[in-house]
């Protein structure tokens, strides 16, 4: 009853469906859980197993074909999805209310009644991006879906979505992967057995590095780091870490990535010095010789923490980044 090609989660998939063949699930649902573990493949596997030749969600048939389809059209069937679209990423009310998406959006498309055998199910990803407009033309329709819609909201952000919509959402909260479970999703993607130890350390159960440049970014970024805390010098160890301006991600997206390496490799040097063995392990060595210097910590933690709070408001990346490296050594 699971699509074999979806890695983990087996117990938040098993109860899904077993309150969902009880008729029990609730209207709204909250996925929440780290960024890149698969929750947006959960809510499409409870839609797939609907259009499934064999109702099984077999991740074969054509039926399931469809949920697998690269890029995922917006409308399936039984199932809508919203998405953040452009440079503000935003989910505006035209998605919702007017007729740019589907003729009369979401909410009508809500009310129309389902194929036989299946719900409408509306997917919302990235809730946190929902505008305040938006939510708010949502909320009624969250509180009384019609018969058959049900919603399912996912995001790696659930303090960002407003409250009054997480109220009438049931949440259900995912863990990462097993590292293993990330690593056979990342194989089936052509990773080479070569690059297994480090991707595994760098995606700490997540897939967010399943793009080879991302992984690339991401390890570049984590270089740098290490660099400046070695006491290399601003300007030649930052370039990996300066937000590009001409990417398809806003530029504090791209600040709070580099900010969350750091955060990570800081928190792994701690580990070395209270005798652990660190979590990025085929750095182990440098870490080990980083954790000797008489460096405090805390300094640059509670810089990155706050950094992190406030980058909506960071206009620009450099002089903080410069900031964060200054405490670094
Ligand atoms: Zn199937």
């Amino acid at each position: 009853m699971f699509d074999p090609r979806i890695q983990g989660h087996q117990a938040i998939r098993a109860k899904l469906l077993e309150r969902l063949q009880a008729g029990k699930l609730p209207g709204t649902l909250l996925f929440t859980g780290p960024e890149g573990i698969g929750k947006r493949r959960v809510a499409l596997e409870m839609a797939q197993r609907e259009l499934c030749f064999r109702r099984t969600a077999c991740g074969d048939c054509e039926g399931c074909q469809l949920f697998h389809s690269d890029p995922l059209p917006i409308e399936l069937p039984n199932l809508l999805r919203i998405a953040p679209e452009g440079k503000a990423g935003l989910i505006k009310v035209g998605m919702i209310r007017e007729d740019d998406l589907v003729e009369g959006g979401v909410i009508n498309w809500a009310s129309l009644s389902p194929a036989l055998g299946c719900h409408r199910w509306i997917l919302i990803e990235d809730a946190h991006r929902l505008n305040g407009a938006s939510a708010n033309i949502l909320l009624k329709t969250l509180e009384e879906p019609p018969p058959g819609t049900r919603f399912l909201l996912v995001t790696h952000r659930p303090e960002a979505v407003l409250q009054t919509i997480r109220s009438r959402a049931q949440r259900i909260a995912f863990a990462p992967l097993a590292p293993k479970e990330a690593w056979a999703v990342a194989s089936s993607k052509g990773w080479h057995e070569g690059s297994k130890q480090r991707w595994m350390a760098l995606s700490e159960g997540t897939l967010r590095y399943l793009e080879e440049d991302a992984f690339q970014r991401a390890q570049a970024q984590l270089e740098a780091w290490m660099l400046l805390m070695e006491g290399g010098s601003f300007p030649s160890a930052s370039e990996p870490l300066l937000p590009e301006k001409d990417a398809e991600k806003a530029q504090n997206e791209q600040l709070r990535e580099a900010l969350e390496v750091l955060l990570r490799l800081v928190t792994d040097v701690a580990r070395v010095r209270s005798g652990k063995e660190p979590a990025l392990t085929p750095w182990a060595d440098r870490l080990r010789k980083l954790a000797v210097r008489p460096l405090d910590l805390r300094a640059p933690q509670d810089l990155i923490h706050d950094a992190l709070r406030n980058l909506a408001r960071n206009p620009s990346g450099e002089p903080l980044l410069r900031e964060v490296a200054l405490s670094l050594v």
